[in-house]
């Protein structure tokens, strides 16, 4: 009896793991299909000056416009791309997008004219040796000037990959910058902090959301030790008009978040960053800039 039960626990796990491997399949050729077919598209949430509620720099979101589903967010098709080197197109495609978005901003001459862009790169394509010829190649195709692009890095990868801090260090030499992502969700000490080879830290939005006095102070000691070691800082999920208030006096430089601007497509971006001005205006309107 023992056996037959156990016999039939396997079966049943392997028909959970034929099924994993089916939907698995699934996502990554229907993603296989998407690069070509266009079905990709990236939206753009605003990054806004806390001294002067400008809009200098967008962060670039991947979504897929399945037909007959609508918009995909990224959750449910990156971790399935990341276990291909699919992630490797994808990133090369989301680099080549959002730079030829940008001189397509330069060319129309608006208030989206000369913006920044960060583009987030996984840590498969952060490993393959292609990442810093696909960086280079995008810039050259598009004629964008290095500074003007940004790659985010999660912490974690950061921290679990030793090795790819040199391949940073290629990629700061051709002059792009180096942000870490979701920061303060990894083990980064306080020493790696001060030797990373990285020009912004984006301090994630579980530490925007968080009240408890504690978090709030570690929150000020981190953008002081950014600050002090010379990175800007970032803080991601920003949806109260008291945490811009608490940000701002933690000396935090730029924030990002649904309080400002949801990530939206290229064509409503102008009004998007119009609308952070109004915001920032509304909310800071008696506080005097630091
Ligand atoms: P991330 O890079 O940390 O991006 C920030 C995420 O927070 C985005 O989710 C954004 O829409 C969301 N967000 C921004 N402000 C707020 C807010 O105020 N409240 C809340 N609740 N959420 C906010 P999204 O677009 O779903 O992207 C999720 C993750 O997928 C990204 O996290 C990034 O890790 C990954 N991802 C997105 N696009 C790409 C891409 O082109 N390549 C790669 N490799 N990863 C990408
Ligand atoms: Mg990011
Ligand atoms: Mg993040
Ligand atoms: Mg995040």
């Amino acid at each position: 009896r023992a056996k037959a039960a156990g016999r039939g626990r396997v079966e049943v796990y392997d028909d959970e793991l034929r099924h994993a491997l089916a939907a698995q399949a699934a996502v990554e050729e229907g993603l296989r299909h998407a690069l070509v077919a266009d079905e990709l598209v990236l939206h753009y949430q605003p990054v806004t000056d806390l001294d002067t509620g400008r809009v200098r720099s967008v962060e670039a979101l991947v979504r897929w416009e399945k037909p007959g589903e609508g918009l995909v967010p990224p959750g449910r098709f990156i971790p399935v791309a990341e276990s291909s080197d699919l992630i490797c197109d994808l990133g090369r495609w989301a680099l080549r997008t959002s730079l030829a978005q940008l001189r397509a901003f330069d060319a129309a001459g608006g208030d989206c004219a000369g913006l920044r862009v960060a583009v987030n790169v996984s840590g498969r394509h952060l490993r393959s040796p292609r990442l810093v010829d696909d960086v280079r190649d995008a810039l050259a195709a598009t004629g964008t000037s290095p500074e003007r692009l940004t790659l985010e890095i999660t912490e974690t990868v950061m921290v679990e990959d030793r090795a790819a801090w040199s391949r940073l260090g290629e990629l700061r030499a051709i002059g792009v910058r180096i942000a870490i992502d979701d920061f303060g969700t990894g083990y980064t000490s306080f020493g790696q902090l001060a030797r990373v080879p990285v020009d912004v830290l984006k301090i994630d939005k579980s530490f925007v959301d968080s009240d408890d006095p504690r978090t709030v102070e570690l929150v000020r000691l981190v953008v002081g030790a950014a600050r002090s070691f010379g990175l800007g800082v970032v803080a991601e999920g920003v949806e109260q008009a008291e945490q811009v208030h608490a940000l701002r006096a933690t000396g935090c430089d730029t924030v990002q978040g649904f309080y400002f601007s949801r990530p939206v497509p290229a064509a409503r971006l102008e009004d998007a960053v119009r609308g952070c001005q109004e915001v920032f205006d509304a909310t800071c309107e008696f506080e005097t800039a630091s």
